[in-house]
């Protein structure tokens, strides 16, 4: 979770010029990134991976980054009268800096835009006052990470890429190497640009419990109005200790095999791929799930 400081936060700092729901506001915000990453392209002359935050800075008035102690805090976003200075926390992995600085990039595109959200959530709303603006200021956490994610992984690219390594679990830490982002951000990123649905599922042991399984942790992929048509999501949310996908937890070799989704009008069967990363507590396993993908034998 990162934080901002005098920026798109401040009320005196904007005067809204027009009011966009998180879809409209969505559109709007990756337009700008990818305005972002052309007039990077034109300047360099090249779209080679990586896409680095210190090559936006100079285009959006980021002056420069500051590694620090942040504690809890991912990166903060200062303005000054003359640009802008982005902390990052000097303690997280360099792919993960990375993914904060770009987040942080996010916030001064927001904050350009001067747009507000209008957020409905009316029954929320009933039971508490606050949650307009609590919506309303993770909506805006969201934007920008959907800006990060376009800024370091930009679609046409990143596409490129992916098709030229094949839409599959072992592809994750090569596009993750190339694009220098963690390897959550780049299988989150395959299931939202991949031509093939997909859907990326993260799954966590939840540490000092007993019980030795895995939860479902998020879920990203083919919404009701994108490309896949559906919202798949797992029946179970719990990967048990005796399952299959398990053992991509306790061993380091991809596993594949099938898992129930739910549809809205019933239940299917998916071929799913899944892969443990990461050391000791934490430790975690992404799947990769095809709606379209019909395989018998494979799986
Ligand atoms: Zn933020």
């Amino acid at each position: 979770m990162s934080t901002n400081y005098l920026t798109s936060d401040s009320p005196t700092s904007q005067v809204p010029s027009s009011s966009l729901n998180l879809e409209q506001a969505t559109i709007l915000i990756i337009e700008r990134a990818r305005q972002l990453v052309n007039r990077l392209v034109v300047q360099r002359g090249h779209e080679k991976p990586p896409f680095l935050p210190e090559e936006f800075a100079p285009l959006q008035g980021i002056k420069k980054f500051v590694k620090a102690d942040l504690g809890e805090l991912s990166a903060v976003l200062l303005r000054f009268h003359d640009g802008y200075v982005i902390k990052v926390n000097e303690k997280h992995q360099p792919s993960r800096q990375n993914f904060s600085c770009a987040h942080e990039i996010g916030h001064a595109l927001l904050s350009e835009l001067k747009i507000e959200l209008c957020i409905e959530d009316v029954e929320f709303r009933t039971f508490n006052p606050q949650a307009p603006a609590i919506a309303r200021a993770r909506a805006k956490e969201r934007l920008c990470n959907v800006a990060a994610a376009e800024l370091l992984m930009p679609e046409m690219v990143f596409k490129k890429y992916l098709s030229d390594f094949g839409v599959s679990i072992n592809s994750i830490e090569w596009l993750a190497n190339i694009f220098r982002v963690s390897i959550r951000a780049a299988a989150f990123r395959i299931a939202e640009v991949s031509a093939e649905p997909c859907i990326a599922l993260l799954w966590l042991s939840r540490p000092g419990t007993k019980s030795k399984a895995l939860h479902l942790s998020r879920r990203v992929g083919p919404g009701k109005k994108s490309r896949g048509g559906a919202n798949y999501m797992p029946v179970h949310a719990l990967i048990k200790r005796k399952s299959t996908l398990y053992k991509a937890y306790q061993y380091d070799n991809p596993v594949k095999c099938h898992k129930l989704f739910r549809l809205d009008a019933g239940v299917k069967r998916l071929p799913v791929e899944s892969k443990g990363f990461g050391y000791g507590e934490t430790r975690y396993v992404i799947s990769l799930a095809f709606p379209t993908r019909w395989s018998k034998a494979k799986y």
